[in-house]
């Protein structure tokens, strides 16, 4: 199958900005880029029309815990302890049949937005069990031929209940039955949740024992704090990974680390301590700014907020940061949508840059570089080649990565192996004679 896309610019080739191209896809790889404009008609059913491109990935969502705020309790406080107490309450009760119909909610949202891969994070406990894990998997197939759904046994809950505990719950027995099955591609966990410094790090252990047993990538949410005392455990994480040798053990398999603010309080020096840590070891950041910016913070003292610094991150340290949504419509992150490119331009207000460079860092981080940290295939840099896999969004109206960035187009058209899968124009339906002068109520 052919599909020619005319008339598109490839902004990132920095020579000449504004050429307008035609890409030909065949057999879901990109088969031939012609510079300069084409003569082929612009209304065969073959040929999308359109100016900018983008390859988006959520590279951490969390599949069964969105677009529950309807169903939680309301608000009261806002803090981190309330909204882990308001979702537990919630995921008492999951159906499979409710995070089925709302993960695939989510994934049909993400695909209008161009998304066509993605980590989803499902959880494993003793409150929730498989069911989000069975979900997961049905939905993995289901969008099997739309999105690359990479799915994450996630343990937010602790695996050790009190801090006399010295043998972990049935949270950790479910959480490694569920390492074992077919189908899932990651192990993680949220080691800040358990009761002692001594359990987070044996959490961290377990992780580690169960993605090397079952050749998994592994996904920490880690450092979640804003505590210049509080010792970060990326060190913990770093000498594990030296010790068992993962990087000739484990090739192909990465390590996400989510969060991770307390990052932004190291000072230079501790991060190029860090630069050095990681050296080869397959390592990438995971930027969430919806939830830190939301959730982090709140006391006083505290201020100002913090989450990862993509851009410097990248620039000054040479280290892999991606940046994701994390969570939609629940009490974590009440607000934002599944956008990856709103995610950008947030970034740009956070880190206080639309620099043209800047901007390219930050496309980057939802896309390729998001791509890579969850294992998923896609082209060396931004500007597409011949070869590439034809997962391709056009953001109709866009005419640069800059222009994307700080204000990027709803109007998109996303292509999944060589097919269109999804279009959305806008209908202007005002009309601009029947407007009277005054306030719209
Ligand atoms: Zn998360």
């Amino acid at each position: 199958m052919t599909l020619v896309i005319n008339n598109v610019s490839l902004p990132s080739r920095k020579d000449n900005k504004q050429q307008l191209c035609t890409v030909i896809c065949k057999d879901s790889q990109i088969d031939e880029i012609i510079y300069g404009p084409s003569d082929l008609p612009i209304d065969s059913p073959d040929v999308v029309n359109g100016n900018g491109d983008a390859r988006l990935c959520h590279s951490h969502v969390h599949l069964d815990k969105c677009n529950i705020l309807d169903e939680c309790d309301e608000l009261v406080s806002g803090s981190f302890q309330e909204a882990l107490e308001l979702t537990s309450k919630v995921k008492a009760s999951y159906t499979y049949e409710s995070l089925v119909s709302r993960g695939r909610h989510l994934i049909v949202e993400s695909i209008k937005y161009g998304v066509t891969a993605m980590r989803a994070h499902v959880e494993v406990d003793r409150t929730v069990q498989f069911k989000g894990l069975d979900a997961g998997l049905r939905l993995k197939e289901e969008f099997k031929d739309l999105c690359d759904i990479g799915l994450a046994v996630f343990a937010q809950d602790p695996f050790f209940i009190s801090p006399s505990d010295t043998e972990p719950s049935d949270n950790y027995i479910l959480f490694q039955k569920a390492a074992g099955r077919q189908g899932i591609s990651a192990v993680g966990s949220a080691p800040y949740v358990e009761p002692s410094t001594l359990h987070a790090r044996r959490n961290i252990d377990y992780v580690f024992e169960l993605a090397l047993e079952n050749r998994l990538h592994i996904d920490f949410h880690l450092d979640y704090n804003l505590d210049p005392n509080a010792s970060p455990m990326i060190h913990y994480v770093i000498d594990l990974a030296r010790k068992s040798r993962w990087t000739e053990r484990m090739k192909g398999k990465h390590i996400t680390i989510g969060h991770a603010p307390r990052l932004c309080l190291f000072t230079p020096e501790e991060f190029k301590q860090l630069q050095d840590a990681i050296d080869d070891l397959p390592i990438t950041f995971v930027g969430l700014p919806q939830t830190d910016m939301y959730m982090l913070g709140r006391e006083e003292h505290i201020k100002p907020r913090g989450t990862l610094h993509v851009p410097n991150m990248v620039k000054k340290y040479g280290l892999n940061v991606a940046m994701s949504i994390n969570n939609i419509g629940n009490a974590f992150t009440p607000q934002g949508s599944a956008d990856p490119l709103a995610l950008c331009a947030f970034g740009v207000a956070i880190f206080q840059t639309g620099l043209p460079n800047d901007c390219e860092i930050l496309f980057d981080s939802v896309s390729n570089t998001s791509k890579r940290a969850v294992g998923v295939r896609c082209g060396e840099s931004l500007v597409i080649r011949k070869g590439d896999p034809a997962d391709l969004i056009i953001v109709h109206g866009n005419n640069s990565i800059q222009s994307l960035v700080l204000s990027p187009s709803f109007e998109r058209t996303v292509i999944k192996n060589g097919r269109v899968i999804s279009s959305r124009r806008i209908i202007d339906v005002i009309d601009p004679t029947s407007f009277l002068l005054g306030h719209l109520m």
